[in-house]
């Protein structure tokens, strides 16, 4: 098999749809020699080659390689006109690294390679330039120190090695700056750099240029596994099995006077997504010393240099004399380097970061790749280029990553604001955004502290139904326990609310309101700030501001409708969440939580008492203190969803979650029923269930309580039937949740049928409704055929159906599941995104099994996947109606479902 693609002089085996085979790097190196860019000639070593060297070890990939890399060098040096290891007239490359997605900075790169003592004095005679030389020597021992023979900080305080030595001689010498150091001075760098990769490692450097070329090599393959390029490949979702090419090149000098530079640069801004062409370089300078903060580096448009001027509070004639833009400098480079970065633009039809290097008036293009951009960049860059008509509208839906969608929609952290930021841990970032406030342990403190116009971030163990009202309060919400799809990760997400869940490292002491975070104590009213997109908690105060949406993201929109066949609802409680919801596009509302509504002062006595009642008189009697309270709750969030079907689920939780748990709040019920404390208190034993999330719940409330199902029918109907006659149009859906039996199911049908006739008949009005089931019980989708024989609707309940399919507790998975991902036991976390292949399988076969009974049947989904593109994707596939999420999700499940369309 071909190991070795050779590109150089215009020609190229390579292309760049290659990148699989090539990485990123390599792919675009060859295809920019093939569109007639200067790129210095070179070869890349397949990623293949990379999984060899893990499987087979470094012997016998040299042996396998040996003859092409042999051939590949021999390629270089004919085009080069010089020769590799020679002491007259040398030829320098660089072994760069390059994986199929680019993973910037994560993985490791040698430059002037092919030097050692001979050598150097050949290069200085031959360019004549004996400080240009021995600075290429310096940065080569330096890189191939540090890289192959592992010189490295002692420990994590410790600075660089080699940075240390150069202070060392830069401190003797009286400079500051690395370009002020002669030929002499970097002389000594190289003696002693060797010096202390000997002491410290053991290993002499390689003179023998063949052996450093193999030893960075083999150096590039390893750096594929190292720590931060796991941990980068973690966050991003990259498989460690892709492996990284190995480009070899050869070196043109940046460094070789005044008439030399390099640098980076943007066809588009990253942030904006303006189209305006940005970037920076150094004169006199090599590879990464751009970034790497040495010295200043200079804007390179002249618009560009006099906005970073002002920024940095520099004069015009600082800026002129010091750092002039490249277009006031090498106005000449400055010309080809504009035309062939809109030339690369064009090419590849999406936004290029690149990398160039001047050597002496000549330029060179070393890497161009599709830029990282952020979410509002991301959407203005593809409309514009869809405007511009570089792209089509298909392309431009493809461009845009539906979960990047939610940076336009949540307030972040100022950039600037969160460099100076202490981190004092990592949770999980369960739901995103940027919160500050004063800390609060207490919902109804929350409250209080909010009405004083104090902000507030309500940190909790963990959260339950009884803290709603805090957290709809609070800027956000951080817990010690509970993951992705805890009660506050759940919630939170819903009310697009900043959440860091399961930080493990705090230590929550309600009774003295503290909260200890690695060692230091914080009080109730000290500043914390989290951010829920990373899960970094942070001390005191950190400057947030809102999020902007634009005009292209409403195109993004449109467009979305234009393609898209899978509707989107939403999940929502309040009137509020629907609007929300529908300016963001919701269609109807995917599922309304009724119990939600219960946790109001008033609402919640009312609810208590319904459930401590002794017998179905008291129940009766509590329940229609609550009528009223629902159907007003109903008629909210029928109007803010006038027109669109609104889905309702009947009361679903384990009714112990209602009731109060502590003496004071006992007592005061006691009071309010005119029964004795004990009552209530041993009317509350009874209803503790050892695994309530499988206990009474769902159905069975109302199977054993029909009046409850009858009291919500009569408040959902009965705000309907008013709506109709003031001139709304109501659409609603009624819900059985939790159904495994049909006959549980035709049970509460029944209830609801003889209800709906009652209130339509008091009413004088009909209103056209259904009634359907939640699918999240995996018999009752293994029986969907029989269910469908009277349920109108599917809606997959997918939180519990995941539970219920894999055997996981929800609210306990924290324990496990870090471990499992770890392991790569599980791939991802099956309560964030669909498992396809057990728990689809069920939602597939439930699909097919009811609409061979009901072909009209209508199939939702409103678990929380319903938010999540690749499950949003599968719904469509499996051919689902519609999908509901929370409302800050309705934006990207949009994009996601008219992907899906497109993708077809
Ligand atoms: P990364 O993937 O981390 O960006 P690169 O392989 O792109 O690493 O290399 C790091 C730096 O070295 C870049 O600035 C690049 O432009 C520069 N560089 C790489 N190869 C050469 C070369 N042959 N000549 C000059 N500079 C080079
Ligand atoms: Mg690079
Ligand atoms: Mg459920």
């Amino acid at each position: 098999m071909k190991a070795i693609y050779t590109f150089g002089n215009g020609q190229a085996e390579g292309r760049a749809d290659m990148k699989d085979l090539l990485g990123g790097k390599g792919a675009n190196l060859a295809e920019m020699n093939l569109i007639g860019v200067p790129v210095p000639p070179g070869f890349t070593i397949t990623t293949d080659c990379c999984n060899e060297y893990y499987k087979v070890g470094q012997e016998k990939i040299m042996e396998l390689l040996n003859d092409e890399v042999t051939a590949a060098v021999k390629h270089i040096e004919d085009l080069m006109n010089s020769k590799f290891g020679d002491t007259q007239n040398p030829l320098l490359v660089s072994v760069r690294s390059g994986a199929r997605a680019s993973m910037p900075g994560m993985m490791d790169t040698i430059l002037n390679l092919g030097l050692n003592d001979e050598v150097v004095e050949g290069l200085a005679k031959k360019t004549g330039r004996p400080r240009f030389a021995w600075d290429s020597y310096r940065r080569f021992v330096q890189m191939y120190g540090d890289v192959v023979l592992g010189l490295k900080p002692v420990n994590k305080e410790d600075i660089d090695p080699f940075e240390a030595i150069i202070m060392e001689v830069k401190k003797a010498k009286g400079v500051k700056l690395d370009n002020e150091l002669d030929t002499d001075d970097l002389k000594e760098l190289v003696v002693r750099f060797k010096a202390a990769v000997k002491a410290q490692t053991g290993k002499d450097f390689p003179t023998d240029v063949k052996e450093q070329l193999w030893g960075a090599i083999f150096a590039v393959f390893r750096s594929w596994m190292n720590e931060r390029a796991i941990l980068y490949r973690k966050m991003e979702g990259i498989p460690s099995e892709w492996g990284t090419a190995v480009s070899v090149m050869a070196m043109v000098f940046g460094n070789m006077g005044n008439t030399s530079a390099t640098g980076v640069c943007f066809s588009r801004d990253a942030a904006t997504g303006e189209n305006i062409f940005s970037g920076e370089y150094l004169i006199n300078a090599q590879g990464e010393d751009v970034v790497a903060g040495i010295r200043t580096p200079q804007q390179i448009t002249k618009e560009g240099s006099l906005r970073w001027a002002k920024r940095a509070g520099i004069s015009e004639e600082e800026r002129v004399s010091k750092y002039p833009s490249m277009e006031e400098a090498m106005p000449e480079i400055y010309k080809q380097l504009n035309e062939i970065q809109i030339k690369l633009e064009n090419h590849y039809r999406d936004m290029q970061d690149m990398e160039f290097t001047v050597q002496e008036g000549k330029l060179w293009f070393l890497q161009t790749r599709n830029g990282k951009r952020t979410g509002t960049a991301m959407v203005k860059i593809a409309m514009d280029l869809l405007k511009e008509g570089k792209i089509d509208e298909k392309t431009a839906l493809e461009r845009c990553e539906p979960n990047k969608l939610d940076e336009l929609l949540h307030p972040v952290f100022d950039k600037e604001a969160l460099k100076s930021a202490k981190v004092l841990t990592r949770g999980l970032p369960a739901s995103p955004g940027a919160a500050t406030g004063q800390i609060v342990f207490f919902a109804d403190d929350a409250a209080a502290w909010r009405a004083d116009g104090h902000k507030v971030v309500m940190v909790r163990l963990e959260t339950s139904p009884e803290d709603l009202a805090g957290m709809s309060v609070a800027e956000g919400i951080l817990t010690a326990r509970g993951g992705m799809t805890s009660h506050a990760a759940v919630v939170a997400r819903g009310m697009g609310k900043c959440c860091v869940s399961g930080a493990g490292a705090l230590n929550v002491d309600y009774k003295s309101r503290t909260v200890e975070i690695e060692g230091k104590v914080f009080k109730e009213g000290d500043f914390i700030s989290i951010n829920g997109s990373t899960g970094e908690v942070y001390e005191g105060m950190v400057q947030t501001r809102p999020a902007e949406v634009s005009g292209d993201f409403a195109a993004l929109m449109d467009l979305c409708n234009k393609y898209t066949r899978l509707l989107v609802r939403t999940n929502a409680d309040t009137p509020h969440d629907a609007e929300v919801a529908r300016a963001f596009g919701a269609q109807g509302i995917g599922l309304c939580r009724t119990e939600h509504m219960f946790f109001d002062n008033k609402k919640i006595k009312a609810m208590r008492e319904m459930i401590l009642a002794q017998d179905k008189d008291g129940r009766e009697k509590a329940l229609a203190k609550l009528l009223p309270y629902q159907k007003e709750d109903f008629r909210g969030i029928f109007k803010a969803m006038d027109g669109f079907p609104v889905n309702i689920r009947l009361l679903d939780p384990p009714l112990h979650e209602f009731v109060p748990h502590d003496q004071a709040g006992q007592q005061a019920m006691a009071d309010e029923m005119g029964v004795t404390v004990e009552y209530i208190k041993q009317r509350v034993a009874n209803l503790s269930e050892n695994n309530p999330m499988l206990g009474h719940r769902g159905c069975r409330l109302g199977n054993t309580y029909p009046e409850i199902t009858e009291m919500q029918t009569r408040a959902i109907l009965g705000a309907a039937c008013e709506l109709k006659k003031e001139g709304f149009n109501p659409q609603p859906e009624i819900m059985v949740p939790l159904i495994g039996i049909l006959y549980e199911f035709e049970a509460q049908e029944k209830i609801i049928r003889k209800t709906a006739a009652e209130v339509f008949a008091e009413e004088g009005v009909e209103i056209p409704f259904k009634v359907g089931t939640m699918i999240e019980i995996p018999r009752a989708a293994l029986t969907a055929d029989r269910i469908a024989t009277r349920a109108e609707y599917f809606s997959f309940g997918t939180n519990d159906l995941t539970q219920m399919t894999f055997g996981y507790s929800r609210d306990d998975i924290a324990s496990f599941l870090p471990v499992y991902l770890e392991k790569k036991i599980l791939k991802v976390d099956p309560f964030q995104v669909l498992d396809q292949h057990g728990v689809g399988q069920l939602i597939a076969m439930a699909v097919e099994k009811g609409r061979s009974i009901r072909p009209e049947l209508k199939c939702g989904i409103c678990g929380e996947h319903g938010g999540e593109p690749s499950s949003v994707k599968f719904c469509h596939k499996v051919g689902l109606n519609y999908v509901s999420c929370s409302p800050f999700r309705v934006p990207i499940a949009r994009l996601a479902a008219a992907q899906a369309a497109v993708e077809e």
